[in-house]
């Protein structure tokens, strides 16, 4: 058999992946958030994962240096979805991405400042709405552009609204329903159909699994 190699996105997606991948039969032989390495030989010898930021993980399953990822479907709307099968709904660590301004504050006229992480995605969004946007990209703390007037709206993820409300912000519109996916390389789909085909159905099952439980 020759060797998968899993792209895992780090943070608080990697959390609940691991579980899904233990019910799968497929363990980390270290402790991954004890570790400063960056890819991991498992349970299954012919299976290793490798432990990335979010917006890498698209990339390296593009090109192949990968051969299946997990990835947020934020990052896949934001990379561009053509560039690899997205063969299984994860169902885990789902939020909203959503436009939000400063509460009460009606938009200008004319064109709007958006700051985002997503700026593809945004664009993409307020062409639709018809809407002239500049974006301003950024990196972090999006939540801080309205107040100090860098920006009208933010388009960003959303889970309980919590980090919205603590800085003055309201969500507006809903973008995107957002939770992880599986991703798989086209190449890889062909040459290693086997092994790639047995870990859709292994994982799907456990997704049902967990979903028959709630
Ligand atoms: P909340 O305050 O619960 O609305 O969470 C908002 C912040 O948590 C956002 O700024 C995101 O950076 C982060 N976040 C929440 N859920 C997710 C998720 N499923 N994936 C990635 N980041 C998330």
């Amino acid at each position: 058999m020759s060797q998968l190699t899993i792209a895992l996105t780090k943070g608080r997606i990697l959390k609940e992946t691991l579980p899904l991948f233990a019910a799968a039969g497929i363990e980390p032989l270290e402790d991954i958030f004890k570790s400063r390495k960056l890819t991991f030989e498992t349970s299954s010898p012919d299976i290793r994962f490798l432990i990335l930021r979010g917006t890498d993980v698209p990339t390296y399953v593009e090109f192949g240096a990968a051969d299946v990822g997990v990835s947020g479907k934020d990052m896949l709307l934001e990379h561009g979805s053509s560039a690899f099968y997205e063969p299984l709904n994860l169902n885990i660590s789902r939020c909203r991405l959503m436009t939000a301004g400063i509460v009460g504050q009606p938009l200008p006229a004319g064109r709007l400042k958006v700051a985002t992480k997503y700026v593809n995605l945004a664009k993409r969004y307020y062409a639709q709405k018809g809407r002239q946007v500049d974006v301003i990209k950024l990196y972090g703390a999006m939540e801080l552009a309205p107040m100090m007037d860098l920006a009208d709206e933010i388009v960003d993820i959303v889970d309980t609204g919590n980090t919205l409300r603590a800085n003055g912000l309201e969500a507006r519109d809903e973008i995107a329903k957002i939770s992880s996916r599986l991703i798989v390389n086209k190449a890889s789909m062909k040459m290693k159909h086997q092994q790639i085909e047995a870990l859709i159905d292994t994982m799907g099952a456990v997704v049902e699994e967990n979903a028959a439980a709630v």
